[in-house]
C-alpha cells in the first residue's frame, strides 16, 4: 500500500450526492489535512433521492449539487465534476466508462476511491445498482482505459488528454475490507459533511448516534483500541 506522503491528488467517484459522506468523509478529512488535493466526481445529481413529495423533482440537481458542495467544504475539498447522468438508471456503458477515463486523466490521480461493484448481501443498501454500475466502470476506466492510449483515442486526439495509470484503489465497503483508517478525530466533520445533505438527512435525528455505532464496530474489526471510530477500505494495487 502507498505511504499518503506519496499521494499529491486523489479522485473519489460516487453514483450520488452523500454517498462519499457516509462510506469515506472521515478519511478524506484526514488527506486533505495532510496537504492532498482531493477531487469528488459524482455521476448523477440523486434527483431520485429525497422523501419530500411537495419539492418538485426539477429541483433536486441543483439542490443536491449544493448540498454536496457544501458537504465537501466541511473535509476540505473545493474541486467537484458533476456528470448528470439519471438518478436510478445507471449502467456500466462504454459512455459511462469514456466519461470517467475523461475524468481520470483530467485530474491525474495517485489514488482512486470508488464504489465496490460487488453485491452486498448483508447491508443491501450499500450495493445499490447505481454504486455496483458505478464501480464497475470506475475500475474498467482505471484499468484498462485511462492507461491505454488505444482505448478511446479521441481523448487524447481531441482533447489532449494523456493516458495515466492510477497506482491505487480504494473500495469503501469492498467484500474483503483489510484496511482501517482512524477517523475517530474527524469524525466531528464527517458527521456535519453529512448534515449538509440536508434533502437527505435532516429526518435522520439518530444519524450520528448510529453511525457512532457502526464506525465503533468497524474499529473494532480492525483491531483498534476501545472507543476507536473507523472507515474501512479494501485496497487493491492498480500500479
Ligand atoms: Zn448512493
Amino acid at each position: 500500500m502507498l505511504d499518503d506522503s506519496e499521494i499529491r491528488r486523489i479522485l473519489v467517484i460516487n453514483a450520488h450526492p452523500d454517498d462519499v459522506d457516509f462510506s469515506a468523509a472521515g478519511t478524506i478529512a484526514r488527506w486533505t489535512d495532510a496537504g492532498i488535493e482531493v477531487v469528488y466526481c459524482i455521476v448523477t445529481d440523486g434527483d431520485a433521492g429525497g422523501r419530500d413529495e411537495s419539492v418538485p423533482r426539477a429541483e433536486m440537481p441543483p439542490l443536491r449539487r449544493a448540498e454536496q458542495t457544501a458537504a465537501a467544504k466541511q473535509v476540505g475539498v473545493h474541486d467537484l465534476r458533476f456528470l448528470g447522468y439519471p438518478d436510478g438508471r445507471v449502467e456500466a456503458t462504454l459512455g459511462l466508462r469514456q466519461d470517467l477515463a475523461r475524468v481520470i486523466r483530467q485530474v491525474r490521480p495517485d489514488r482512486l476511491v470508488c464504489p465496490s461493484p460487488e453485491r452486498n448481501y448483508v447491508r443491501l443498501g450499500i450495493s445499490h445498482p447505481d454504486h455496483r454500475a458505478v464501480g464497475s466502470a470506475a475500475l474498467d476506466a482505471v484499468y484498462p482505459d485511462a492507461r491505454n492510449p488505444f482505448a478511446f483515442p479521441e481523448l487524447l486526439a481531441d482533447e489532449g488528454l494523456e493516458p495515466w495509470i492510477v497506482r491505487e484503489v480504494w473500495l469503501p465497503g469492498g467484500p474483503a475490507p483489510g484496511h482501517y483508517v482512524d477517523i475517530t478525530e474527524t469524525f466531528p466533520r464527517k458527521i456535519a459533511a453529512l448534515r449538509a445533505h440536508q434533502s437527505q438527512t435532516g429526518h435522520m435525528e439518530e444519524l450520528e448516534e448510529f453511525l457512532r455505532g457502526r464506525l465503533a464496530r468497524t474499529a473494532a474489526e480492525g483491531g483498534l483500541p476501545e472507543g476507536r471510530l473507523a472507515e474501512a477500505f479494501q485496497v487493491l494495487n492498480t500500479a
